[in-house]
């Protein structure tokens, strides 16, 4: 930023200040000195012990870590779902825990497509249901445009021919694909993934990363907890945590 101040001699003198947001240095997300304090009747547990990571548009994170290091926690300070105890978590400039739930739920909904360990998928609707929902939520497309975006989706991830099924009837690998779907439902920037194939066999897990893959090609920013390190080593960065420290990065 270019300040002109004016001196008491009047002349003019140029400042230049280099308090640029996240966004103009280049990164997407910033965790910035993040902190996650469990309270329990046992006592404070500290989940995340001040992170401070930095995601650039366009990389996709595997984060790693033994079970109970905070990944779970970390992802959860990243997708609103949960609030830490002390420092930011800035996406594209804003400060996402500044903001009220109201706000929070709207961000969210436009920003990020949220992929869990066991899909999720609503039981009582059909997939292309489960897929409209989000633009629903968000009205981020026209009415009569939310049923073809959402079979168009079902087709890229190529589960289009059970687009009237319900969850239960089709494989948890052709559900977590619906899933991913209704993630990309709103076309969020990012994608955050907490053990996204967890429950799948390997040869579905593989079709997943190679579909995250091609959203990363196509411009997505995606962050996946795993603890499966030949997966991990297919994405093009790994974070590691222990500890509630990130050990590797
Ligand atoms: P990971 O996903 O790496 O397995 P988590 O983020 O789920 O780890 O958990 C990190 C630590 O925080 C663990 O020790 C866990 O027991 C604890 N923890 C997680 N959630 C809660 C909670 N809601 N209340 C108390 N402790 C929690
Ligand atoms: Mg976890």
């Amino acid at each position: 930023m270019l300040k002109l101040h004016q001196g008491s001699n009047g002349m003019y003198s140029v400042e230049m200040t280099l308090d640029l947001p996240a966004r103009q240095n280049g990164s997407l997300i910033t965790l910035q000195n993040l902190e996650k304090v469990y309270r329990t009747p046992a006592g404070d547990f500290p989940a995340l012990k001040s992170i401070n990571l930095r995601v650039a548009r366009g990389e996709f994170v595997a984060v790693v870590g033994k079970s109970g290091s905070g990944k779970t926690t970390m992802i959860n300070m990243l997708t609103g779902i949960d609030r830490p105890t002390g420092g930011s978590v800035i996406v594209d400039g804003v400060d996402i825990h500044a903001l009220n739930e109201s706000d929070m739920s709207k961000w969210r909904g436009r920003n990020l497509g949220v992929v869990f360990q066991f899909f999720q998928l609503l039981p009582t609707l059909t997939l292309v249901e489960n897929v409209t929902l989000p633009m629903d939520l968000c009205s981020t497309y026209p009415l009569r445009e939310r049923r073809a975006r959402a079979l168009h989706l079902l087709e890229l991830v190529d589960i289009a021919e059970n687009a009237d099924k319900l969850p239960s009837e089709i494989s948890g690998g052709q559900q977590q694909r619906a899933a991913i779907a209704r993630a990309l439902a709103n076309d969020p920037p990012i994608i955050a993934a907490d053990e996204p194939t967890g429950n799948l066999d390997w040869n579905t897990a593989d079709a997943i990363i190679r579909l995250f893959q091609e959203l990363v090609d196509q411009g997505k920013t995606i962050l996946m907890v795993t603890h499966d390190n030949d997966l991990a080593d297919r994405a093009s960065r790994i974070v590691e945590l222990a500890d509630g420290e990130i050990i590797r990065s």
